[in-house]
């Protein structure tokens, strides 16, 4: 198992979704259920989207700028952000996904919830979305501090990926982004929400802060205090969040260990040393919450896979049999 904090999330949120998720998931085994998990794996809701859209546009326009010591114009940006949700909108809502395979649709591939399950094609789900989108865009653009935080670093790692152990367990990180601090000889972490609430996320900073001290060669360039700023764009200055970092010194790497350990422990217990074809969807617990399952891209399988046995569990709106057959090339 590689283990990450989406996927703790997700074993969090309901065993099964984990099993749909991590395990049975799968675009090249010739299990066509497991190709249907996979398909399921990228559906997303319009909050997802609108999620993916502002980091896309982030690590795809303003930080490859801002590496070049340029602040770009922020309706440019704008627009171009715009434009890619144009195309991907209208590739879910023709369905293009049944013709064109996610490898050859790249950048524009999207299938969003409610077109797929056939809930709504209004345009009203491509306005809102954008809203949100520009305004986080804008938000970080207009402020000054966080140009003047960004801009200047010796070194940016843009959504790198970073693979470390706890016990025998890999470990895998992908920060939104990793600055060398010159000045205080360390790093600075960021994470960027689009969140209209508040959470905690010292665990998944602390995480990240791991990965970067157990890449030898990238801490030995600044072997400072780890600092994590977790930065929601939906607020209108988003730099309020640069006044009070995680500050990760050793003693919470520790406690980061311990706790890691005992999340994986938990999940190793039920699936260490087995082969997909050897797990069994009745050994994994549904999700405690009906709500989860309301939102759950894997209903349906779970409903069938389960002999209908969850059917108790799950909301009445189970999407229509003819949703259930999916595009695989
Ligand atoms: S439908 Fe509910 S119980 Fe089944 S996988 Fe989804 S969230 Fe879990």
């Amino acid at each position: 198992m590689v283990w990450s904090i989406s996927l703790d999330r997700t074993w969090s949120r309901c065993q099964k979704q984990y099993f749909f998720q991590y395990k049975m998931a799968s675009s090249t085994a010739s299990d066509e259920q497991r190709n249907r998990a996979q398909f399921l794996k990228e559906l997303m809701s319009p909050e997802l989207w609108q999620g993916k859209l502002v980091h896309k546009v982030i690590e795809t326009i303003i930080l490859p700028a801002v590496k070049s010591r340029f602040w770009p114009n922020p309706e440019m940006v704008v627009s171009e952000a715009v434009a890619l949700a144009e195309r991907q909108f209208a590739f879910s809502l023709n369905k293009t996904y049944e013709s064109v395979p996610k490898k050859e649709a790249k950048g524009d591939y999207c299938v969003l919830t409610p077109h797929f399950f056939g809930t709504s094609d209004d345009r009203e789900i491509f306005d809102e979305v954008i809203d949100v989108v520009s305004n986080a865009l804008r938000n970080l653009l207009i402020s000054e501090q966080m140009r003047s935080f960004l801009m200047g670093r010796p070194q940016y790692r843009i959504e790198k990926t970073h693979y470390f152990k706890v016990g025998n367990t890999q470990v895998q990180a992908i920060p939104d982004l990793i600055m060398l601090n010159k000045l205080r000889g360390g790093f600075d972490i960021i994470d960027w929400k689009v969140a209209t609430t508040s959470g905690h996320y010292d665990f998944q900073v602390g995480v990240y802060a791991l990965s970067i001290k157990a890449t030898d060669w990238l801490f030995e360039k600044a072997p400072g205090e780890i600092h994590g700023y977790v930065i929601n764009l939906l607020e209108s200055e988003p730099a309020i969040a640069l006044a009070d970092p995680y500050k990760v010194n050793d003693e919470v790497l520790s406690s980061i260990i311990d706790i890691a350990y005992e999340k994986i422990e938990r999940i190793e217990a039920l699936v260490k040393g087995r082969k997909w074809q050897e797990l069994n969807i009745d050994d994994f617990m549904f999700a405690r919450s009906i709500g989860t399952c309301a939102l759950c891209n894997w209903k349906s399988m779970c409903v069938e896979m389960s002999n209908g046995s969850p059917a108790k569990f799950l909301p009445d709106s189970q999407p229509r049999p003819t949703q259930l057959t999916l595009p695989f090339d």
